[in-house]
């Protein structure tokens, strides 16, 4: 065991750079077997959409503040 640690690893990784064809291949294959690794997929996929979100609605002003 302990695959489920290296999956969300990878999972959280590739947020920031590029996986490679073995490391996709690997997600690919635990994925379908592991509810665990989907929800979590899941979280970090809404947690990036919000962090999205909410730096596209940041107004100017705030920025300038933010100089202050
Ligand atoms: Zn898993």
């Amino acid at each position: 065991m302990g695959k489920c640690k290296n999956i969300t690893r990878l999972l959280s990784d590739a947020l920031d750079r590029s996986l490679t064809a073995g490391e996709w291949f690997a997600i690919r294959l635990h994925l379908p077997t592991c509810s665990g690794c989907r929800n979590y997929r899941k979280q970090i996929r809404l947690l990036r959409a919000a962090a999205h979100t909410a730096s596209g609605i940041a107004t100017p002003d705030a920025a300038a503040n933010g100089d202050d």
